[in-house]
């Protein structure tokens, strides 16, 4: 099963992949998640990524594309995957297509997890990144059992630099004019499904089980 997650940062998209992963039994595929641990190992990748991170804006659809491509030579692809924060343009989701198609594969699901602007900066904010293990909580809506530390790996949690309210103030510019094109470009495909982001974790996870089947 080859599944897409589309919504706005801090829609709940990586939090719900997750468990659609473990659910399904497909790996997980964050392009944020690759940027970062890039960036974190100092590479010649992350260090170009983050000039574009950094401001909010999109890194070169070349640089994500090609690092996508080599994602799913990886033996774990072979039953499909989730693919959290890509594509996120036009010509992503394009390149994403004729690469499946060249293949006789299709996306099988492109889920929209709906929530609007006003509840984001307020998600982003109370966001926390583990610095050991990437895992993400919230300090309202998913707090780790001792404050401040990861319950999965034991390191310390951040404020990521591009979650702070001037970034993603940004970042939700960007999504509007190239991210979000992406929704009729899969509801065309016949394969747009749309749940309630703004529901709990719990509620969002059933309504997504309810689209892919047991
Ligand atoms: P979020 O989960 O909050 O939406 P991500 O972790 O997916 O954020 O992405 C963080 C940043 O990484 C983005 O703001 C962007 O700069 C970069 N990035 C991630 N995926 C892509 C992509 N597919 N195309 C371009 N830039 C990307
Ligand atoms: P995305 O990957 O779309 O950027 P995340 O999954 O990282 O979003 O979620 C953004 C923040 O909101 C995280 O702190 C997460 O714990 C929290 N969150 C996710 N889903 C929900 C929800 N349904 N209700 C409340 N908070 C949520
Ligand atoms: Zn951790």
């Amino acid at each position: 099963m080859k599944i897409i997650m589309l919504g706005a940062p801090g829609a709940g998209k990586g939090t719900q992949a997750k468990r659609i992963a473990a659910q399904y039994t497909i790996p997980h595929i964050s392009t944020g998640d690759i940027f970062r641990a890039n960036i974190k190992n100092n590479t010649e990748l992350g260090q170009k990524a983050k000039t574009y991170m950094d401001k909010g804006e999109l890194v070169p659809d070349e640089l994500v594309v090609d690092l996508i491509m080599d994602r799913f030579k990886q033996a774990d692809c072979t039953n499909g995957y989730v693919l959290d924060g890509f594509p996120r343009t036009i010509p992503q989701a394009e390149a994403l297509d004729a690469a499946l198609n060249a293949q006789g594969e299709n996306v099988d699901f492109a889920i929209n997890v709906e929530v609007p602007d006003e509840n984001i900066i307020n998600r982003m904010s109370g966001r926390r990144a583990c610095v050991g293990c990437g895992a993400t909580y919230h300090i309202k809506y998913n707090p780790t059992k001792v404050e401040d530390v990861c319950d999965a790996c034991g390191e310390k949690l951040i404020l990521r630099d591009d979650d702070k309210p001037e970034t993603v103030k940004n970042r939700l510019s960007v999504y509007h004019e190239q991210t979000q094109p992406l929704i009729d470009y899969y509801e065309k495909k016949g394969v747009l499904a749309e749940v309630d982001g703004t529901k709990d974790m719990e509620d969002v996870f059933n309504a997504i089980v309810s689209v892919l089947g047991k």
